[in-house]
């Protein structure tokens, strides 16, 4: 899951990306409102932080345009002051949550995981592919009930297969996804990690999930 974070003092920023990637979520930041926007033109996010008081272009201004060109990815805003008009301003400029700074970090993660949910339109709880067992909650995952361990990465790369199971999934998606700002096309990085997971999700099963489909990508069968 690949979020983007907007906001311009730096020390938040930063906090907030540590935070989530800590919590396997790829994260970019973006420091205003127009460097947001072309972060939203350029990838492809499954949720945006927006802060509100921004430099350049304000918050308001960027989900306005964001809903204007018919992006619908949740957006979850941050705003410095327990404004009524502020936040009833950002909701109906199509935003989906809001966060009044300063809040605590476990709160601005319960919402970063409902507004996901929301989206995927997920039951609560684990995700299950055939044997295969990922908990988004504690990260843990198992197979056939023994645990996997996997890195920070390939747990990342296993959750984004996993919500789309059965289904064809391009190495561009994966980049788009799994992958930061700071992807290089050009390496094989991608095809490195998938056959990390094989050894750790597939190595001794003689069913196979994970499978390669030639010229196009990989497909998570349960
Ligand atoms: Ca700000």
């Amino acid at each position: 899951m690949r979020i983007l974070v907007v906001e311009d003092e730096k020390k938040v920023a930063s906090f907030l990306q540590k935070g989530l990637e800590e919590e396997y979520y790829i994260v970019d930041c973006a420091y205003d409102g127009e460097e947001a926007l072309y972060m939203l033109e350029v990838n492809d996010y499954d949720m945006v932080i927006l802060d509100i008081m921004l430099p350049k272009i304000d918050g308001l201004e960027v989900l306005r345009r964001v809903r204007g060109k018919g992006l619908s990815l949740p957006v979850l805003m941050l705003t410095a002051k327990d404004s009524v008009e502020d936040i009833v301003r950002g909701l109906d400029a199509g935003g989906d949550d809001y966060l009044t700074k300063p809040f605590a970090f476990a709160e601005l993660l319960a919402r970063v995981r409902a507004l996901l949910r929301r989206r995927e339109r997920e039951p609560l709880g684990e995700l299950k592919v055939a044997d295969l067992v990922l908990n988004p909650l504690t990260h843990k995952v198992s197979r056939g009930g023994k645990q996997i361990e996997l890195t920070a990465k390939e747990y990342a790369l296993l959750e984004y297969l996993m919500r789309h199971a059965n289904r064809v999934v391009t190495r561009t998606m994966i980049s788009e996804h799994v992958w930061d700002y700071h992807f290089d096309p050009m390496t094989n990085v991608i095809d490195v990690y998938v056959n990390h997971l094989r050894k750790k999700v597939d190595m001794g099963f003689a069913h196979k999930l994970i499978h390669t489909i030639r010229g196009v990508g990989y497909m998570l069968k349960g």
